[in-house]
């Protein structure tokens, strides 16, 4: 078994750092230092939290190109897609310093009572399991809101991506935060097992796959601790006839191909009706070719590797089954390690891979449907429930799908993203519970009844 964790540019294969792994000890220091520093943490006013996000705030915003290089070397992605990453978090931040005051103020409610109210108490240490795709926003959109809270947190973040884990930690010390309020382990999937046995983890939140969902779920459930899932999505994109395509068309290529098509709520599935059908595809292919691919570091680049070259062979696999299925490849499929190009797939049929599965990668799989109903009804076709898209002119008609659509978001002529003043998450296999906004505050609190008479 390897005792370290070694991290590679997936772009020119480079060999970046070795991590030795937190012994067991160390793992012990970690969560004791946790259960001591949340003695003091939840004692202090909420202004004094505060006053270290907008530190954090700075910190980040003075690192921002260190820190975008790194996720850039460790994982692939273009360089201004990772400079815009770290400013997402800033913006994050700045969203919780506004509003974190009044999101865990007690709620007043009247009843027999001479005085009753909720008050929000933070649980604890809560485990934080975190992948590769957004290295620093998903720790971060986890992170803020729980800590600002009154809780401290453990972060086991994806292999690949040790250094932005360690960055992070060394963040929040930076801003000031007191040691043990936010801490990285170096460890792998057997410590966190463990980990949630431990009494001091209080709850874990996981933004991963499907697999990892279920085993995490199936441990906090075995320890009867609560749990948080962000996982996989297999959004659709839904065109009407009416959609402005000259307006929308390179949203929808964004939806696919950002982040080389490595986003859970990427648009995965095109569901077009027949009257606009070649239109789109016509205008989807000529904006897919104005794509950049190349060396991640250079700012001309939109379109960059995979973050890893089994990601690009899991993706070539689900590519040559849908094709043996019927699927034609319209556009690209070329690939090279752990480059993939950007391809258009057409005649998607619903028991191929690529219409059932999720596909983390820069491939848009495209189905023709004959009417509106069909459109909905196919978008609905699928075990996943992040997000659905739609684009078309007739708003008031596409708002009375709202109810139609089982995902936990809707999106209207717009890309399903994820933005701290709203709610986001999914249902069915893409995981429950909700992080960013109130929702996302209240996710790791105690929501306690108080009753005085
Ligand atoms: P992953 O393989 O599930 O890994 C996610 C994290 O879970 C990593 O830290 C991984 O550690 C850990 N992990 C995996 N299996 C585990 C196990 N059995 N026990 C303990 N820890 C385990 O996912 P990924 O490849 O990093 O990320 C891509 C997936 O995340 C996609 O499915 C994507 O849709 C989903 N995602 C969802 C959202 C959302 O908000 N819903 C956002 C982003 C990504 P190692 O790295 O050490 O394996």
């Amino acid at each position: 078994m390897s005792t370290t964790i070694d991290t590679k540019n997936p772009y020119n294969g480079d060999a970046l750092k070795s991590y030795p792994l937190d012994s067991e000890n160390a793992i012990q220091k970690k969560l004791d230092t946790a259960e001591a520093t949340f003695k003091s943490w939840k004692t202090y006013d909420i202004e004094d939290r505060i006053d270290l996000l907008k530190n954090l705030a700075d910190t980040l915003h003075q690192s921002k190109n260190r820190l975008s290089t790194l996720m850039t070397q460790e994982m692939g992605k273009p360089i201004l897609e990772s400079k815009a990453e770290i400013e997402k978090c800033i913006f994050l931040i700045d969203f919780y310093v506004k509003n974190s005051d009044q999101f865990l103020q007690d709620d007043l409610i009247e009843t027999d009572a001479k005085e009753s109210f909720i008050s929000y108490d933070p649980l604890g240490c809560i485990l934080a399991v975190m992948p590769w795709n957004f290295p620093f926003w998903q720790v971060m959109r986890f992170a803020i809101p729980t800590l600002t809270a009154g809780n401290v947190a453990l972060l086991k973040h994806a292999s690949n991506v040790t250094g932005c884990a360690v960055a992070i930690e060394k963040l929040f010390l930076e801003a000031g935060f007191p040691e043990g309020c936010f801490q990285t382990l170096i460890t792998d999937h057997q410590t966190v097992e463990s980990l949630l046995a431990n009494p001091i983890t209080k709850a874990v939140s996981l933004t991963g796959s499907e697999k990892a969902g279920r085993k995490i779920a199936e441990l906090a459930g075995k320890n009867l601790k609560p749990s948080l899932l962000e996982l996989g999505g297999n959004n659709a994109c839904i065109v009407l006839e009416d959609a402005d395509l000259d307006k929308h068309i390179e949203t929808m290529v964004k939806a696919r191909m950002q982040n080389a098509g490595q986003s859970c709520i990427a648009a995965k599935r095109f569901i077009v009706v027949d009257r606009i059908y070649d239109k789109f595809l016509e205008k989807f292919t000529a904006q897919v070719k104005t794509l950049t691919s190349g060396d991640p570091m250079d700012e001309d680049t939109t379109l960059s590797c995979l973050a890893r070259e089994d990601l690009a062979e899991t993706l070539k696999e689900q590519i040559e089954k849908s094709v043996a299925l019927g699927a034609q490849v319209a556009y690209g499929n070329q690939n090279d390690g752990a480059f993939y190009q950007p391809t258009i797939l057409t005649e998607v049929t619903p028991e191929m891979p690529v219409f059932k599965e999720e596909t983390f990668g820069p491939v848009a799989a495209i189905i023709k449907v004959k009417t509106e109903d069909e459109a909905y009804e196919m978008a609905s076709n699928s075990e996943f429930g992040l997000g659905t898209m739609v684009f078309t002119a007739d708003h008031e008609a596409a708002i009375d799908r709202i109810s139609d659509i089982e995902d936990g978001g809707f999106f209207i002529n717009e890309m399903v993203k994820s933005d701290p003043r709203l709610p986001f998450g999914g249902t069915k296999i893409s995981g429950y519970g909700r992080e960013l906004s109130k929702e996302g505050m209240l996710a790791f609190v105690n929501t306690k009844t108080v009753y005085i008479n």
